[in-house]
């Protein structure tokens, strides 16, 4: 059987994995370890936050080694998933389709979503878990004529307890992330290997014929006749660098500003994240408790469980790169224009709540949706394949993506990844 190599376990790697076991003989290389939620009680950590020890965001790997922080430009970080499972095991759930600007280009993926659908259970009826605050945060939503919609969330959401803690790892697995097709593959006789960093894809005369891997201090071989790099929106351009092919310096991150208040034992920290959203032109409003600001901004001195915060979810113009590990991103005047009209109007719902401005606070400046640098395009609506790429070898995950979308993306990763899957295993 042919061997194919798939980069990466995150959304676009782990259903390559699953699509393509059988067709070929299936290794999936993953840089980071097996994924565990973190373990420590939040409790221990608001101790901890005190004592000042915690000042740098970028610690987080040192409690939660699943979580990689890196420093953009603005004073923006970017948060993205290391191990099995990638980001998704971070995520909160949120399962929208958005693909308008994929049809836009003449790219149809009705069929994928459909598949998804029967797949994936997805619930948007989670409203027995928002407490009073947040009912309270929808109804003002209403009356301003912002159209909140609960948001549809992947997993067994019928046996969620709203502990709050979907971004940590949900600890009592109701929340899906990709391990479940990583499952699937392996009981197909798929193998994962963790650990192991692909430094660079070999190719010659435009074929790849397999990619050196350091494990530990070792340096490894995997031969191969299918390439499938799906090493997320940041680690994708940089193998791709690495291995001597240009990409495209249009990097996008989606970057998220919380607006809190302090609102006494409205514990939002233990609810589930993101209950709904309001969609906005250029952004989505959703209420979050933002636990890296929690952890590590001083502004975020009050008590977790006193605590409310909106989430801004911005579409960012995507301008920007990441090349020998350092990442090039910062926000452009428009960019800040929409974060500022956006800010107001959480500020305008909190007023409704009772909370005056002066009462308001930020979080970091943070994001977590990158993609962008080897974008899609009309001329490859039916291939999938940028010409930069030797033949036999294809990206699939948020590196495809045309534009932000400022809005989740893993449904549409996962339909993408379906689409490179289903062309390869014809090809194959
Ligand atoms: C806190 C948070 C919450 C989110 N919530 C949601 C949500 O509710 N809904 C939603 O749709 N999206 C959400 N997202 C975004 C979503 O998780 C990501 O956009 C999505 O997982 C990206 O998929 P991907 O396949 O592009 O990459 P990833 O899922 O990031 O996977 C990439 C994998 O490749 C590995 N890798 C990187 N470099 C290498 C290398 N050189 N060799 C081998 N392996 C490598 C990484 O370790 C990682 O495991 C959230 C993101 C964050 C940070
Ligand atoms: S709120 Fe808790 S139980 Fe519910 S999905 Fe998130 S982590 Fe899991």
């Amino acid at each position: 059987m042919n061997r194919a190599v798939v980069i990466g376990s995150g959304a676009g790697g782990a259903m390559c994995a699953r699509e393509l076991q059988g067709k070929f003989q299936v290794t999936v290389l993953e840089a980071g370890r097996e994924f565990r939620p973190f373990g420590l009680n939040l409790n221990l950590i608001a101790k901890i936050r005190k004592t000042g020890l915690l000042f740098d965001s970028r610690e987080i790997g040192w409690i939660f080694p699943a979580m990689r922080i890196r420093r953009a430009g603005s004073g923006m970080i970017v948060v993205s998933g290391s191990g099995s499972g990638g980001t998704t095991t971070l995520s909160t759930g949120n399962a929208l389709r958005r693909d308008g600007a994929l049809r836009a280009l003449g790219i149809d993926l009705d069929e994928e979503f459909a598949e998804l659908s029967r797949e994936i259970p997805v619930l948007a009826d989670h409203q027995r878990l928002w407490s009073p605050f947040t009912r309270s945060f929808f109804s003002i939503c209403r009356e301003m004529g912002l159209d909140p919609q609960a948001l549809p969330k992947m997993g067994d959401h019928a046996h969620c307890r709203g502990c709050g803690r979907c971004v940590l790892g949900c600890p009592h697995g109701v929340k899906w992330d990709s391990r479940r097709l990583l499952e699937q593959a392996l009981k197909n006789g798929a193998r994962l290997l963790t650990s192991h960093r692909v430094e660079r894809v070999v190719h010659e005369k435009g074929r790849a014929s397999g990619v050196l891997v350091r494990h530990g201090l070792r340096r490894k071989w995997f031969p191969a006749d299918l390439v499938i790099l799906a090493a997320g929106g940041l680690g994708t351009p940089q193998v791709l660098q690495d291995s001597g092919i240009d990409c495209d310096a249009k990097l996008f991150v989606d970057p998220v500003l919380c607006v809190a208040a302090e609102m006494e034992n409205c514990r939002q920290n233990r609810e589930l994240p993101m209950p709904f959203a309001v969609q906005m032109n250029g952004y989505i409003i959703s209420p979050y408790f933002d636990h890296l600001s929690f952890f590590f901004n001083r502004e975020w001195r009050h008590q977790a469980g006193n605590v409310y915060s909106l989430m801004i979810k911005l579409a960012d113009e995507n301008r920007g790169g990441i090349t020998g590990g350092r990442l090039r991103k910062t926000l452009s005047a428009a960019d800040h224009g929409r974060l500022e009209q956006a800010a107001d109007t959480c500020a305008e719902m909190f007023r409704r709540a009772g909370v005056d401005k002066s009462r308001l606070f930020f979080g970091t400046l943070n994001a977590g949706h990158p993609g962008g640098m080897l974008p899609l395009t009309a001329a490859q609506a039916k291939t999938f394949h940028d010409p930069r790429l030797p033949e036999n070898l294809y990206v699939a995950d948020a590196s495809l993506f045309p534009a932000s979308l400022g809005n989740p993306p893993i449904l549409t990763i996962l339909a993408m990844a379906k689409r490179v899957a289903g062309l390869c295993r014809r090809a194959g």
